[in-house]
């Protein structure tokens, strides 16, 4: 069955197409046939159109909206310039899956879309005003496109962390504010932390109640899961993706007065903090240089640079924190994984946030680490180790593929 996988933007339409149905997923025989991105829409966009085995093609093209950005994926597909196989027709698209980031606390599993769905996901537009209502362009565009007849499923970021326990997720601030505006810890990243915890499961021959690790999202943005008997019982972002850990250009935890104090100091409105906090924070606030980590790192090995390299001992002590308090919570864990852009690529960061961590059982094998990059798979810890660290390269778009087939096919979708 032939899945059209959509991660919608505000101003950007990412598609995967994979070729998955229950059998394929039991044997892991999904393919991914083509997958590309469309930024800038609104103007003069980039296109980035690929099928696989292929090279890419680079285009631009004025797209009004993402419609015609759909619009544009669609008719490339079909073409037989595209060279993607198995989809003549935009009839051979079995189904749609789209990422949608909140589900706030009605969604605790990925669901088929219908007009009552789509009413529920605009009601957690306050929750997450910058991404659903873009998450929603994806799927108004889908169903206008494609019609009733073509399944769309909803998969959601926050879904995974449904299981946490109100001890988790609640706030210590007033209870009335969480009964009358649910203002409390959701989590992001869901699909990411429960694709790795699923892979982990996989590749040790666990049950999900023997499935006890702790997830680390390392991109550009960053969150830590604590996974107890294969569910999320606590992760590091909150009511946004602000919390947490040190990301690209988020800062995480910081002192909720240090916002007031910058209001009278600097004269900053509440917007201005709000971008100060998204948009100015984490690696590039600290650096002053760069939100990337890659970038850092050769900052700090060229040029020996003093704010990169406290950026990335921020960033690196910050997990550490996570890594200790999780295993507390969770009175100890089997495995650390380590997953995105971050956490899939860099084995001097993975060092550095694994360094002088044996009291709590964890030691890496520099050589494995070393090796351990480019979307492999892997077990990095030293031979000693009491907890194994992991190196497991996500892959979310494969996860709400696999999720909207269940759906479709009314099957059980865990992990
Ligand atoms: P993501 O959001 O998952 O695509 O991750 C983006 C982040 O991964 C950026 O900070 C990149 O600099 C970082 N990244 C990608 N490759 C590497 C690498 N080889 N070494 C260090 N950081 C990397």
């Amino acid at each position: 069955m032939i899945v059209l996988v959509l991660n919608s933007g505000s101003s950007s339409l990412k598609f995967q197409v994979i070729d998955t149905d229950l059998e394929a997923i039991e044997k892991s025989a999904d393919k991914t046939l083509a997958q590309g991105v469309i930024e800038r829409i609104g103007s003069e966009a980039l296109i980035t159109l690929r099928a696989e085995g292929n090279p890419p093609s680079r285009s631009t093209a004025p797209l009004r909206d993402h419609r015609a950005a759909l619009d544009k994926v669609l008719r490339w597909l079909v073409s037989p310039d595209s060279k993607v196989p198995g989809v003549a027709s935009i009839g051979d698209i079995s189904a749609v899956g789209h990422r949608v980031v909140h589900g706030g606390e009605k969604f605790t599993k990925s669901v088929a879309i219908d007009d009552a769905v789509v009413d529920q996901i605009e009601d957690c537009i306050e929750l997450a005003p910058l991404h659903n209502p873009a998450n929603l362009k994806g799927i108004y565009a889908a169903r206008e496109i494609l019609g009733q007849g073509v399944p769309q499923v909803a998969v959601f970021d926050t879904s995974f962390h449904s299981t946490m326990p109100d001890t988790s997720y609640l706030y210590a601030i007033p209870y009335q504010l969480y009964v009358r505006h649910k203002v409390r810890r959701y989590g992001f990243h869901g699909t990411s932390h429960r694709y790795v915890a699923y892979r982990y499961r996989i590749l040790t021959e666990k049950s999900y109640d023997d499935t006890n690790i702790i997830t680390v999202h390392l991109g550009n943005g960053c969150s830590a899961c604590a996974i107890q008997k294969g569910s999320s019982i606590n992760t590091s972002m909150g009511l946004t993706p602000l919390e947490g850990l040190v990301m690209g250009t988020r800062g995480g935890n910081i002192d909720p007065s240090i916002l007031e104090f910058l209001h009278h100091k600097e004269g900053l409105s509440l917007d201005q903090l709000d971008t100060l906090l998204n948009k100015q924070s984490g690696l590039l606030g600290v650096s002053g240089l760069t939100n990337d980590m890659r970038d850092l790192l050769e900052e700090e090995r060229l040029h020996q640079d003093r704010r990169a390299r406290l950026a990335i001992d921020i960033f690196c002590q910050r997990v550490k924190f996570y890594l200790g308090a999780y295993m507390a919570q969770m009175n100890g864990a089997d495995a650390v994984v380590f997953t995105g852009g971050i956490g899939e690529n860099s084995p001097e960061v993975r060092e550095r946030i694994c360094k002088d961590l044996d009291v709590l059982g964890i030691a890496i094998d520099k050589k494995k680490n070393k090796a351990t990059v480019g979307r492999k798979e892997g077990d990095i810890s030293s031979e000693k180790a009491k907890v194994r660290v992991w190196v497991l390269p996500t892959n979310e778009e494969l996860l709400i593929a696999r999720d909207t087939v269940r759906c479709v096919k009314d099957a059980p979708r865990r992990w």
